[in-house]
C-alpha cells in the first residue's frame, strides 16, 4: 500500500481522475498568489470559492474606472467591502479614475468595441500590479458573467499575461453565475442593474421604457 500523506490520496481506494487532478492542482498552487479582478460583490462570490477550492491564496483587485456615476461605484465598492470581509478575502482598491476608461474607450463608444477596450484596460491594469507585487496569477470576475464575452476576455488576458510577464488564469465560471446572484439576492448584497459604464446605464433605461 502507498499513502501519499502530503496529498491526502490513499492509493487503494483508486481515486477518480478528477479527484486525483484536484488534488495535485491544490498541491502544486498551495502557496501561489493570485490577484483576481473583481468587478462587482455578487461576481466575486463564485469564483473566490473556487479559486480558495484550487489551492489559491486570492487578494481581490477593485479596479473598475468604468463604472458611472461615483455613487453607483461606490455602492459596488461597499457591496465589496462587506462581502469580502464576510469570506476573509483581503480587497485592494486602487483609486477611482473614471478618466481612464473614457481615454481608453476613445471614439469607440459603441458595443462591442467599446466593452473590449474596457476589459482591456481592466485586465492590463490588474496584470500589471500583479507582477508589480509578486504575485503568481491574476484572473477576473468577469469570467463568471454570462453577459461579457469569455473569448475576448480570455485573448485580452493572455495578451496582457504575455507583456506584463504574468500567468493569465482562465476558468470558465459561468455554471456558478445563477447560484451566487440567487445567494447574493438573499443575503441582501447590492447587485446592481446595469453593467457599468455610463452607455450600459443609458442602453438599460432605453431597455425598461420599452418594458
Ligand atoms: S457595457 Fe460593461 S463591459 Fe461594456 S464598456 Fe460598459 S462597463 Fe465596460
Amino acid at each position: 500500500m502507498l499513502k501519499l500523506h502530503w496529498l491526502k490520496i490513499d492509493t487503494r481506494s483508486k481515486p477518480c481522475p478528477d479527484a486525483f487532478c484536484k488534488a495535485i492542482r491544490f498541491a502544486t498552487r498551495k502557496n501561489m498568489k493570485l490577484l483576481l479582478h473583481t468587478c462587482c460583490a455578487p461576481c466575486l462570490i463564485y469564483p473566490a470559492e473556487k479559486l480558495k477550492d484550487e489551492g489559491f491564496q486570492v487578494t481581490g483587485f477593485f479596479y473598475n474606472p468604468n463604472i458611472y456615476p461615483v455613487e453607483e461605484y461606490e455602492k459596488r465598492k461597499a457591496a465589496v467591502t462587506g462581502f469580502s470581509g464576510a469570506i476573509s478575502c483581503g480587497v485592494i482598491y486602487p483609486d477611482y479614475e473614471p478618466t481612464q476608461f473614457l481615454e481608453a474607450i476613445g471614439d469607440k463608444k459603441e458595443s462591442p468595441a467599446r466593452c473590449r477596450m474596457c476589459w482591456k484596460l481592466r485586465l492590463k491594469k490588474t496584470a500589471a500590479f500583479a507582477c508589480a507585487n509578486a504575485f503568481d496569477y491574476f484572473s477576473t470576475t468577469l469570467l463568471v458573467s454570462p453577459y461579457q464575452d469569455q473569448n475576448i476576455l480570455k485573448e485580452l488576458g493572455e495578451e496582457a499575461a504575455r507583456q506584463e510577464g504574468i500567468n493569465f488564469y482562465f476558468e470558465d465560471f459561468r455554471p456558478g453565475f445563477r447560484q451566487a446572484h440567487n445567494d447574493a439576492r438573499a443575503k441582501g448584497i447590492y447587485c446592481q442593474k446595469y453593467c457599468g459604464c455610463v452607455y450600459s446605464q443609458r442602453e438599460q433605461c432605453k431597455k425598461s421604457a420599452k418594458v
